[in-house]
């Protein structure tokens, strides 16, 4: 059989611990025998980030701008600890939050459903994406304790040194305060975001705030989604045959609940934060959760929800046998390389990438599966594979379909 030919590379960031050792068996097994990679290659893994400080993160971040797609294994956030495990330079700085803040993208997160592995919820049938505002309000917040009687003002001076002032509350006793802002281009930027993807995906949007509350702040989030929906992306969504659709979140999170699934839902940065973390343990595991970051002007990068399984990888040096759910990391592989093949009009590719999360899924419904998704399953007699082997099994399904 002749491989799939690539025209564009595929941007690739290699990562840390177990992800880092599953990558190579996904290539070697699952995509090299296939595909003839065609990959700009770019080492995330700590070492080389400490050796090139940090200037490996940057190059991907551009190059991803350069050929628009990229596909990112999991890797380490230093922490004290990490400092002195790999002997840093200095404490680099989240390779997500650096490629998020100059793809200036939205993080959209699915989970991959498969029978066997049923959500608490019952009657959710197709994944759910939580699309999350990655900028402001409270993560940003300026905070006070109040400590005796006194008076909170909310106070702004434009550049032209006018003052606006509003009373926060006249404290009889002690209390506490808070100040919040967002930014109209950011909002718009995630607005955009989520209606491309959308698009993209051929899935309805739903977005949600407390506009009834929270009328000038929550209301400017609805007013620009609106706006942008109108004058931007109104005609093409009538000819894809989606839907967007507002409502207040306590409205929202209702009908979430009853809802069978299957499309998404756009929450601002606090509201995103809670509520992937509710959809992702509804629906199983944080190892069956995809991540892909979208730019507001069509850039993508995929990778797993999950960290890089530094519990396992550490049983791995001591030669101990891991059973780590690699589906994630596939499907990063998977979504990837069917964005780059629906740029490039190759529709081989985006048929293999097809092929590819049917294996996978097909594998773990016939039993075959990692020690993770065993503990939870309702399918009877799970086989537990190690690592390898369930990449392996992957494979001769697929080469069986
Ligand atoms: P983690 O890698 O997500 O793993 C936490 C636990 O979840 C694991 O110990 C394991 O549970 C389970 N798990 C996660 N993924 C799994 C998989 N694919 N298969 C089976 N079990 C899985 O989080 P962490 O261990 O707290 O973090 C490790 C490193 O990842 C940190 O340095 C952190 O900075 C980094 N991180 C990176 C990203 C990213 O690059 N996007 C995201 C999050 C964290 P058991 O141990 O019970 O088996
Ligand atoms: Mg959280």
């Amino acid at each position: 059989m002749d491989k799939i030919k690539m025209t564009t590379p595929l941007v690739e960031m290699d990562g840390d611990e177990m992800t880092r050792i599953l990558w190579k068996f996904i290539k070697d097994e699952l995509l090299i025998p296939f595909i003839d990679l065609n990959t700009e290659y770019y080492d995330l893994g700590l070492e080389n980030r400490n050796a090139t400080d940090d200037q490996v993160t940057i190059d991907s971040a551009n190059a991803t701008k350069k050929y628009g797609v990229a596909v990112k294994c999991a890797t380490i956030t230093p922490n004290a600890a990490r400092m002195d495990e790999y002997d840093l330079k200095q404490m680099w700085k989240s390779p997500n939050g650096t490629i998020r803040a100059i793809l200036d993208g939205t993080v959209f997160r699915a989970p991959i459903v498969v029978n066997g592995i049923e959500p608490c919820v019952k009657n959710w049938k197709k994944p759910i994406t939580i699309a999350r505002h990655a900028y402001g309000d409270v993560y940003k917040a300026t905070e006070m304790k109040a400590e005796k009687k006194g008076k909170a003002y909310l106070t702004f001076v434009d550049e032209d040194g006018n003052e606006t002032r509003e009373l926060i509350h006249e404290f009889e006793t002690p209390g506490v305060i808070q100040g919040q802002h967002n930014i109209n281009q950011s909002i718009e930027s995630f607005a955009r975001s989520c209606f491309s993807y959308a698009l993209s995906t051929k899935q309805d949007i739903w977005f949600s705030t407390k506009d009834t509350i929270s009328k000038k702040y929550d209301h400017t989030f609805k007013d620009i989604f609106a706006e942008i929906f109108e004058n931007e992306f109104k005609d093409k969504f009538e000819e894809a045959g989606i839907e967007y659709f507002y409502t207040l979140i306590d409205d929202a999170v209702a009908r979430v609940m009853k809802s069978e699934g299957g499309f998404i839902w756009a929450c601002k940065n606090y509201d995103g934060d809670v509520m992937s973390d509710m959809i992702s343990s509804a629906f199983g595991s944080l190892a069956m959760m995809t991540s892909v970051l979208v730019s507001p002007d069509g850039y993508y990068e995929y990778e797993a929800a999950h960290g890089t399984v530094q519990r396992h990888y550490y049983k791995h040096l001591k030669g101990e046998e891991t059973s780590t759910n690699s589906v994630a990391t596939i499907f990063a592989w998977s979504g990837a390389l069917r964005k780059r093949g629906e740029l490039d009009n190759n529709a081989e590719l985006v048929a293999f990438a097809d092929k590819l999360e049917k294996a996978c899924i097909k594998t773990i419904e016939d039993g075959k599966m990692t020690g993770d998704l065993a503990r939870i399953t309702t399918i009877p007699n799970p086989t537990v594979l190690n690592s390898e082997n369930f990449i392996k099994a992957i494979r001769e399904t697929m080469e069986n379909m």
